[in-house]
């Protein structure tokens, strides 16, 4: 297929995902607070977002903000985020990102993303997150279910599991003011019809687009 064709298909999978799914929201519970987002987007790596939005509770209201997690006690965090696992070093990068984000910007969440990747435990999937959904900046959010959904559309190898790749790939085929609401939805998308495992490729709205399902 040629690349004009592929981005034909990736305009109607966008357009068909927005009507499914009219409001594309992140599942984190982040309440509008950049720090919190950038707090749970860290906890979510190998963890759920529901066990995570659980999480979130007790932890902020221990730790309401970056000032207040840069002070806090390292076995305190790790007790309350065990539940999301890796907590020994989700706590320390809680922590430390916390303590740059008070010392170096004031407390606010930077929105670079150069800045944003020097923060610890960020990389470019929870920086985008937090430039697209916090600041309007768009950008490809490559989580699993992004990565696995678009390579069985055909932006690349459905084996292809590289995340710059992925990112590179898809911002090449989706415009940048639909990135952001069209990663969210893909999240929705890939746990009720697009799931890893078994995908429901005989009730999908994209099968007419997708090249996973013309393979079959
Ligand atoms: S047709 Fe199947 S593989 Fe393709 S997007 Fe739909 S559920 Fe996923």
């Amino acid at each position: 297929m040629s690349g004009v064709d592929m981005r034909a298909n990736f305009a109607r999978a966008v357009e068909i995902l927005r009507g499914l799914y009219p409001d594309a929201e992140c599942s984190l519970r982040y309440e509008g607070d950049p720090w919190r987002l950038l707090v749970m987007a860290r906890l979510s790596a190998q963890c759920t977002d529901a066990r995570v939005n659980v999480v979130a509770e007790p932890l902020f209201l221990r730790f309401p903000n970056a000032a207040a997690m840069a002070c806090g006690d390292i076995e305190e965090i790790e007790s309350i985020v065990r539940p999301c696992g890796l907590y020994r070093i989700k706590a320390r990068d809680l922590r430390a990102m916390s303590e740059m984000i008070v010392g170096a910007y004031g407390g606010e969440v930077p929105r670079t993303m150069e800045e944003l990747l020097a923060l610890p435990g960020v990389g470019r999937k929870i920086a985008n997150l937090i430039l697209g959904d916090v600041y309007g900046i768009p950008g490809v959010v490559t989580d699993t279910h992004c990565i696995r959904i678009c390579g069985r559309l055909g932006a690349y190898d459905e084996d292809m599991k590289d995340p710059a790749r992925a990112e590179r790939a898809v911002a090449a085929l989706v415009e940048p003011c639909e990135q952001t609401d069209f990663c969210h939805r893909l999240v929705m998308f890939g746990r009720d019809v697009c799931t890893a495992r078994s995908p429901r490729c005989g009730d999908c709205a994209l099968f007419s687009v997708c090249r996973h399902a013309k393979s079959r």
